[in-house]
């Protein structure tokens, strides 16, 4: 008879955007993912998240016993306090040195920059390996991580999301699993290695279903179609985490030595750099976005990626918003979204009907742009809980806070206690609106919307405005970056 193998869950999701306006809090854990312990399986059954998978590895897998400690995910933002990143860290370390274990999982985003932490991941496995001793340990990391070369000799299992927008989240974990199930019982040795790309790339032209990612998801494939070879992930990396780690990377875990795993990563890092011209985007202005979008038929959408809040944007740049108030476009119109909670409690305050002066957008910072100020009139308000149910983190409950919709000039305008991205169609239902039955929607969005709402607008058009993540990085005040892998204007 087999004995029960123990099985240490943890998870610190997070993508730091060094050039945010806002520092991530205890709150934007609290209002996303902070749990731990048995309630935690609860929560996360039949979610289309990594955790969603570990329920159901441990429910498949009646051989394991699985055990929840810290997991905490925020949405992207700026920099974790670096006191909450030390207390997260510390408890995660203190936990699994506490006790022996058969297996370690960790979800990782990998691209988490604290406040004085310009590595956080990496410095985080460091001290799991040490507590954990040899105990096999697998790690998942988010396609944008910027993964440092380091990492590598310290896991036994590395996977990446390989989709974008990531729809693969759940699969990720899965295979994570599966392969350290195997590790835990001697059928398999793995090795992993990291190589980096020597390149910096936006992430406008990286989704996967088209275009240069497409094809080194392609190249990817071909390298985990090789014999012995256990999983090949090509990573983006993340622009604007300020990290020595910073830039595009290639991971392959085999089952066999590691200078194999090391040549593999390399020849796929060198696919990513030959491809690095074709990952270059321009984009078109607000008001020429603008104009492009009305002169389309059908409900179109305007995206700006650059307070997008999934590159860690606080909802707050006007840029967008001006233009489209200038373009004076017919109704309905709707914009979302300005992340205010205190314009969220004057408008619940005044109730709907009631007019309101606000000072919309330039609230974190005014380096992307002065406020707008305007007469709004509160139309809907709303208690900001829904549960996902498009494509991506399906099933996933979320919590914005109380949130408002106004009335600017004719424009629909959502104002939002908590910044969390636009990208589930209940997020619409919850404000009342059918996003088919719009002429025009301005949305603080990059590929991730196009998940769930591609094919339900006749057309998207992306526009560049000043924000933390622009398009063109090299304004960006860089202190941790590698020399060289900033292109010179
Ligand atoms: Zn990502």
């Amino acid at each position: 008879m087999t004995s029960v193998r123990r099985l240490a869950v943890a998870r610190l999701w997070h993508e730091g955007n060094s050039f945010s306006p806002f520092l991530t809090t205890p709150r934007e854990f609290q209002q996303r993912e902070w749990s731990s312990g048995a309630g935690a399986a609860a929560r996360y059954r039949g979610t289309a998240t990594e955790l969603g998978a570990v329920v159901a590895f441990g429910e498949a897998h009646p051989d394991w016993s699985l055990h929840y400690l810290r997991l905490a995910a925020a949405p992207p933002g700026g920099p974790v306090e670096q006191p909450l990143y030390e207390r997260v860290c510390d408890e995660i370390v203190a936990a699994l040195a506490a006790e022996s274990w058969d297996a370690v999982y960790l979800s990782l985003h990998g691209a988490l920059v604290a406040e004085s932490e310009p590595q956080g991941d990496l410095s985080l496995l460091r001290r799991v390996r040490q507590a954990i001793g040899r105990a096999p340990l697998a790690v998942t990391f988010d396609l944008h991580a910027n993964l440092s070369p380091e990492a590598g000799p310290l896991v036994d299992i590395l996977v990446g999301y390989k989709t974008y927008p990531h729809v693969d989240m759940a699969e990720t974990a899965a295979r994570a699993l599966d392969l350290l199930d195997g590790v835990a019982k001697g059928a398999i040795r793995p090795a992993v290695r990291i190589a980096k790309a020597g390149v910096l790339l936006t992430s406008h032209r990286m989704r996967t279903d088209a275009g240069p990612m497409a094809e080194l998801e392609a190249e990817a494939r071909r390298v985990m179609a090789r014999p012995g070879v256990l999983d090949a992930t090509v990573f983006g990396g993340f622009t604007y985490g300020d990290t020595p780690s910073a830039g595009a990377s290639a991971a392959v875990t085999v089952d066999g030595a590691a200078a194999t795993a090391e040549s593999l990563a390399v020849d796929l890092a060198r696919e990513i750099a030959r491809r690095a011209p074709a990952f270059h985007a321009t984009l078109p202005d607000a008001a020429t976005a603008l104009r492009q979008a009305l002169a389309t038929d059908g409900p179109v959408a305007v995206l700006e990626p650059a307070d997008n809040p999934l590159s860690g944007g606080g909802a707050d740049t006007p840029g967008l918003f001006r233009a489209l108030l200038a373009a004076r476009p017919p109704a309905p119109t709707l914009f979302a979204f300005f992340w205010d909670p205190d314009l969220v409690a004057r408008a619940a305050l005044a109730g709907p009907g009631a007019w309101i002066t606000a000072a919309l957008g330039g609230r974190l910072t005014a380096d992307y742009g002065a406020p707008v100020k305007v007469e709004a009139q509160v139309l809907r308000l709303t208690d900001g809980r829904y549960v996902n149910d498009g494509p991506m983190e399906r099933g996933l409950a979320v919590d914005q806070g109380p949130t408002a919709v106004l009335s600017v000039q004719g424009i629909e305008v959502v104002v939002t206690s908590a910044c969390q991205a636009v990208n589930d169609p209940a997020w619409f239902r919850l404000h009342g609106v059918e996003p088919e039955r719009l002429r025009l929607l301005a949305v603080k969005a990059k590929n991730h919307f196009r998940a769930a709402f591609g094919q339900r607008f006749a057309a998207l058009v992306d526009c560049d405005t000043a924000g933390p993540a622009c398009l063109d990085p090299r304004g960006l005040p860089f202190r941790h970056l590698p020399a060289g892998l900033l292109p010179a204007r």
